[in-house]
């Protein structure tokens, strides 16, 4: 397993094809716009590395008996699974963001699962495959960046009749070597420090879209690929001051970037999916049911940063002990214990594939990621609520050096007597870094949008069932366990009942 500083190091023999406003970055690894990303998923790495955390941070390989990193583990158990949301709560806490590998991972596992139902219908070989692709990415311990949102163009057509043969990524050309591809995905976190990328389809597809049936996995330098990284709330305040940046250290979000392929060759071994589109729409349920689950984790550990900042600056102003601040703050980790207690179940519920690997729950994995579409935006109200007005009107640093008004203006934002002014400036700046930044789309639409989930519970929601016991109680259907209660049928039942109470009033 690698460390933090040795995954550092190990991007620097990538050369990734990087751009990033109106500039191609040739040095990703220094690039202190960047930095803070890379510092963000080499938490993944070094807590993995340290004893205290052996537990949740690495699992055993069902593959080579070794000790890996838990973000390269295909889940063996339920209790793998509950592990997984430990690790992603404990990496929340660590770094009050988006550290980013979780969607590698999860590709991992949607692919292990679907491969060999795959083979097992077809008679294809994609499932071997995968396996010593995923010896590799765990010998070496390698970051993957899962790759599945398609640019989509026309929401309302289908990949086949789209204008832009290729605003879903697709095959171009099949030769005895292997695959070439074209196309994009967008939005894919992590990526520019990732070793690999790995390719998954975007939605259920018909056969006229089998050529976007795909799944594959391709080193981030390859020939024919290019970056373009996002724009994040607030991202030139780093190059500006530290103490604006609200969390230095660490990311603002997931480092997005969206991905361009222009005939890309992928050799058939790196190939686990091509055409099979009867498999899509469980490929995607698969992948989104693991990354759903995840949310009440990482989110989570946010929040238990966020509340303790918001505790922070209410003690700062003396005003820790006011009822509506405590009420407020028992609100926020109310709502934050209930998306977790989502996670652990939908882990807790979670059942063998037929490939022995384990899947989540998936209605619950999608009420968690729902519940965290609303949550979040509830309690980073409540952060804003306690925090105050000054998270939205803080000068910058550099007013707070300024040789003329720098004293004074620090006076000003002094809080109870023995507090630094700078620690408050600090807390405040976190709590809007938190609240205020990309991490609120993020929480509405990684993992897919709150509508994406609805169509999930909606399709596994088990109405029918619902309606039977609705009709059992009503007395519109037959309700065999009350006659074995009773002794006797409904209708002999309320006869008897009947000629009981003749007498009192009527039953009609
Ligand atoms: Fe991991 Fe959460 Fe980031 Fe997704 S949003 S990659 S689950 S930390
Ligand atoms: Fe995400």
């Amino acid at each position: 397993m690698m460390t933090g500083k040795e995954y550092i190091e190990s991007l620097r023999e990538l050369k990734p094809d990087v751009h990033f406003m109106g500039e191609r970055i040739t040095n990703v690894v220094d690039e202190p716009m960047f930095q803070p990303h890379i510092n963000t998923a080499a938490m993944t790495y070094e807590l993995a590395n340290d004893p205290r955390y052996e537990e949740v941070m690495t699992a055993t390989s069902h593959l080579t008996g070794e000790k890996i990193n838990r973000f390269t583990h295909i889940h063996q158990s339920t209790d793998d699974l509950v592990k997984k949301v430990r690790m992603m709560r404990l990496l929340g806490q660590r770094t009050g963001t988006c550290f980013q590998r979780c969607v590698g991972l999860d590709a991992l596992n949607a692919i292990y699962a679907t491969s060999y139902d795959i083979d097992q219908k077809k008679g294809t070989e994609y499932h071997e495959r995968f396996k010593n692709f995923l010896k590799h990415v765990q010998e070496k311990d390698l970051m993957s960046a899962g790759a599945m949102t398609d640019p989509r163009g026309d929401r309302s057509l289908r990949p086949n009749q789209q204008k832009n043969p290729n605003i879903y990524l697709r095959i171009h050309e099949r030769n005895d070597e292997g695959i070439i591809v074209n196309g994009a995905k967008a939005h894919i976190t992590g990526v520019i420090n990732s070793h690999e990328i790995i390719v998954l389809p975007t939605r259920a597809m018909g056969e006229e879209d089998k050529d976007y049936a795909l799944s594959f996995a391709v080193p981030v330098d390859t020939k024919g690929i290019k970056f373009v990284f996002a724009r994040q709330t607030n991202d030139t305040r780093r190059l500006q001051s530290v103490l604006d940046a609200g969390n230095p250290k660490y990311a603002i979000v997931g480092g997005e970037a969206i991905i361009i392929f222009k005939d890309v060759f992928i050799p058939w071994q790196r190939v686990f999916m091509a055409g099979e589109y009867e498999f899509t729409g469980q490929f995607v349920e698969t992948f989104a049911g693991h990354h759903r689950a995840n949310y009440g984790g990482c989110k989570v550990g946010l929040a238990d940063v966020v509340t303790g900042g918001a505790q922070w600056v209410a003690d700062a102003h003396g005003v820790a002990g006011a009822s509506h601040i405590i009420d407020k703050l028992t609100e926020m980790i109310a709502m934050a214990e209930t998306c977790w207690s989502c996670s652990l179940a939908c882990s807790y519920e979670g059942h063998k594939t037929p490939s022995g690997s384990y899947n989540i729950n998936p209605m619950l994995a999608n009420v968690t990621k729902l519940n965290i579409t609303r949550m979040v935006y509830e309690w980073m109200r409540l952060a804003h609520d306690i925090a105050g007005g000054k998270i939205i009107t803080l000068p910058a640093e550099r007013d707070f050096n300024d040789p003329e008004v720098g004293e004074t203006l620090a006076e000003y934002f002094e809080g109870k007597e023995g507090v630094d002014v700078k620690d408050i400036l600090k807390m405040l700046r976190l709590v809007e870094n938190m609240s205020v930044g990309a991490g609120l789309p993020e929480a509405m639409h990684g993992a897919g949008s709150p509508a994406a989930q609805k169509i999930m519970i909606a399709r596994r929601s088990g109405i029918e069932k619902k309606r039977e016991f609705a009709e059992i109680i009503s007395g519109i259907r037959k309700d065999e366990s009350f006659e074995k209660i009773v002794g006797k049928s409904e209708e002999e039942y309320w006869q008897e009942t009947k000629e009981k109470i003749k007498s009192k009033r009527a039953i009609t």
